[in-house]
C-alpha cells in the first residue's frame, strides 16, 4: 500500500486562509496591538483570487457557466490576474479590456497567463464606444456563453469576502479584533468583511481608508456625489471616481483620506521595518492608521486587523524605483542624510 502524497490538486485549492500577521515596528510609536491580514499569501499574490474564485464558483452552481465559456472583466490590475488563473484551472477563455495606460509589464503578464487582451485608449468618456467599459460590454453581447464580471457593480464580489475574508478574521482574532482597516476601490473587501464581522460584534469599528482624488469619502458623509472631488492620482486601485454599489456604505464607520506621497513611503517602510514585501495600497492602509491614531482612534487594548491587499512585486517600476518616486517628487520632502540610509 503506497503513502498518499501531500500535495494540492491545482493552485486554487491555496486561495483563502492567509496569514494575520503582528506588526512589531512600523507601529512602534502608535497605542494598540496591530495585525496586518496579509492577502499577497494568495497564489496570485492579492486579495482579488478570492472573487474571482467565488464569483466564477457561484456562476458554475447557478448552471451559468459551462466548460469552455468565456470570463470578461475590464481590468489589468489584481483582478484580471485572478480571473486569467482561475480560468486556466477551471478551463474558461478569459478577455480582459485593458487601459492603454496599463504598463506593457502588466500586459505581458496577463497575456502569459493566457488572457486575450484588448488594450482600448485611456483618454476616451466611459460611454465613449472604444472605452474598455463598451468594449468589454460589446464582447460580452457578441459571446455566446459568456459573464461579465463587473466587479465594480456585483454583489458577488462583497459575498466573496464575506464568506472568507471575515470568518477567517473573526476566528483569528478569536473574536477579539475592535477595529478593522481596509482600503475601499471597488468596496467588496470592506463591506463584505464589515458585514461579518458586524453580525458577529456590532461594535467593531469598520475604518476605511480612501484617496485624495476620489469621491468615497465625501460621498459616505454627504450622500451626494461630489464631481469636484476629482482628480488624477497614483494609487492604483483605491478610491473611484463613481459610486460602486459593491460598497455598501452602511457597513463603514469612518473614512479616511490618505496621500500618493505618504502611502508610497509607508509601503516602503512596512517592507523595511516588517520584512513585508507588499503593495501601494497596503501603504495606503497603515498610512491611514498612523492618522486614525493621531485622531484618537485606538487605545492600547484595541486589536486592529489592517487589511494588505497585495504584494510588492507588481510595484517594482514604481514605489520600489527610486527613479519613479524621484520623478513624482516624492522625495523633496525627505531629508537627503535620511534618505541614504534607507536601503532598499
Ligand atoms: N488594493 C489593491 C491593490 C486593489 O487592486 C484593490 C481592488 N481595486 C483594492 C486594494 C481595494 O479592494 P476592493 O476593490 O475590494 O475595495
Amino acid at each position: 500500500m503506497r503513502e498518499e502524497i501531500n500535495a494540492y490538486n491545482n493552485v486554487l485549492e491555496l486561495i483563502g486562509n492567509t496569514p494575520l500577521i503582528k506588526l512589531n515596528r512600523v507601529t512602534e510609536n502608535i497605542e494598540g496591538n496591530f495585525y496586518a491580514k496579509v492577502e499577497a499569501f494568495n497564489p496570485g499574490h492579492s486579495t482579488k483570487d478570492r472573487i474571482a474564485l467565488y464569483i466564477i464558483n457561484e456562476a458554475e452552481r447557478r448552471g451559468i457557466l459551462k466548460p469552455g465559456d468565456t470570463i470578461i472583466e475590464t481590468t489589468s490590475g489584481n483582478t484580471g490576474f485572478s480571473l486569467a488563473m482561475v480560468s486556466i484551472i477551471k478551463g474558461y477563455d478569459c478577455i480582459l479590456a485593458v487601459s492603454s495606460k496599463s504598463s506593457k509589464d502588466k500586459i505581458d503578464m496577463l497575456r502569459t497567463m493566457g488572457a486575450k487582451v484588448y488594450v482600448c485608449p485611456a483618454n476616451v468618456s466611459a460611454d465613449d464606444k472604444r472605452s474598455y467599459y463598451s468594449v468589454a460590454k460589446r464582447l460580452h453581447e457578441e459571446t455566446k456563453g459568456s459573464i461579465y464580471i463587473n466587479q465594480y457593480f456585483n454583489d458577488l464580489n462583497i459575498d466573496a469576502h464575506y464568506n472568507t475574508t471575515g470568518p477567517e478574521i473573526w476566528e483569528q482574532t478569536k473574536g477579539q479584533i475592535t477595529h478593522l482597516v481596509a482600503c475601499s476601490g471597488t468596496g467588496g473587501t470592506i463591506s463584505g468583511t464589515a458585514r461579518f464581522l458586524k453580525e458577529k460584534n456590532p461594535n467593531i469599528r469598520i475604518l476605511g481608508v480612501d484617496a485624495y482624488g476620489s469621491v468615497l469619502k465625501k460621498y459616505h458623509e454627504t450622500k451626494e456625489f461630489d464631481s469636484e472631488e476629482i482628480y488624477p492620482y497614483r494609487i492604483e486601485g483605491l478610491g473611484k471616481n463613481l459610486i460602486p454599489t459593491a460598497t455598501d456604505f452602511d457597513m463603514i464607520d469612518k473614512f479616511i483620506k490618505v496621500s500618493d506621497e505618504e502611502s508610497a513611503h509607508t509601503a516602503r517602510e512596512i517592507s523595511r521595518k516588517e520584512g513585508l514585501f507588499v503593495g501601494y495600497t497596503s501603504g495606503a492602509a497603515m498610512q491611514a492608521v498612523k492618522q486614525f491614531a493621531e485622531e484618537g482612534e485606538f487605545t492600547k487594548d484595541s486589536n486592529i486587523v489592517v487589511i494588505f491587499p497585495d504584494h510588492g512585486s507588481r510595484y517594482m517600476s514604481k514605489i520600489y524605483s527610486d527613479e519613479w518616486m524621484g520623478e513624482q517628487g516624492f522625495f523633496d520632502s525627505v531629508n537627503i542624510e535620511e534618505a541614504q540610509k534607507i536601503e532598499i
